[in-house]
């Protein structure tokens, strides 16, 4: 019960000589459309081709979201260590397969994979900002050192890829408000928040505060329970952290 085939072909076809009037950096084009029956449910997966930056994003869609309204929407960037490798300085991993989890149960919802890998400086340069933190500095003063802002990420194509799809408004699952403002300023409708709790464990606590003092995530006290957003695919809301 995904996004119809008829549908599916006419998406392709009307995107494959799209470009963005403005010649935006952040122009996306559906490319193909496939079934992805996965461990957390069906889903149908979306290859997105970024022309100007050549940059491959995906959506994992469960049910049809075309021209829905309150699609519940989570936004993840790409971490390889964590994604991949299951590191634990970072909770990547987890609020992933929290999503995966989250979403698979629902009649429909959607989670963009953005290829920005390290907020967006880049693998080489995460893994860069990993040895400056174990010397002791900090995830934004690591990204500072580097000569990044906390976060070089930016919302656009995640925006576009929703318009691309044609989704109405978004339930946001996110405890990050400067991801929230992000997004409305690129022109997405957000009708709710979802929030996500996260445990820290001993490798990523630091992490987790940073996040919450110092850029504003929408966090509880580190108690027990812990809201933050993908350690390392998280935002923040002006130029601060960026773990790493
Ligand atoms: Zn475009
Ligand atoms: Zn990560």
């Amino acid at each position: 019960m995904g996004i119809p085939k008829p549908t599916i072909d006419e998406m392709i076809r009307r995107d494959e000589h799209h470009v963005c009037p403005d010649g935006s950096l952040a122009c996306v084009r559906i490319v193909a459309v496939a079934d992805l029956p996965s461990q957390f449910g069906d889903f149908q997966v979306v290859a997105f081709h970024s022309p100007l930056d050549r940059k491959e994003h995906a959506a994992l869609v469960r049910g049809n979201i075309i021209g829905r309204e309150r699609v519940p929407v989570r936004l993840h960037s790409e971490c390889l260590t964590g994604d991949a490798f299951g590191s634990l300085r970072c909770d990547c991993r987890e609020q992933l397969e929290r999503a995966l989890t989250t979403i698979g149960q629902e009649e429909y919802g959607l989670i963009l994979y953005l290829r920005q890998e390290g907020r967006g400086i880049g693998f080489e340069n995460k893994i860069r900002a990993y040895q400056l933190q174990e010397q002791g500095l900090d995830t934004i003063e690591a990204n500072q050192v580097l000569g990044f802002r906390a976060d070089e990420r930016d919302y656009a194509a995640a925006a576009h890829m929703l318009y691309s799809l044609q989704v109405r408004s978004i339930l946001l699952m996110s405890n990050n408000p400067g991801k929230i403002a992000d997004l409305r300023d690129h022109g997405v409708e957000i009708a709710g928040r979802i929030p996500i709790a996260v445990e820290p464990n001993r490798h990523n606590a630091r992490y987790l505060e940073t996040k919450r003092v110092r850029a504003g995530h929408l966090l509880p006290k580190p108690t027990r329970l812990v809201v933050p957003e993908q350690v390392d695919g998280d935002e923040v809301p002006t130029e601060s952290p960026g773990d790493h």
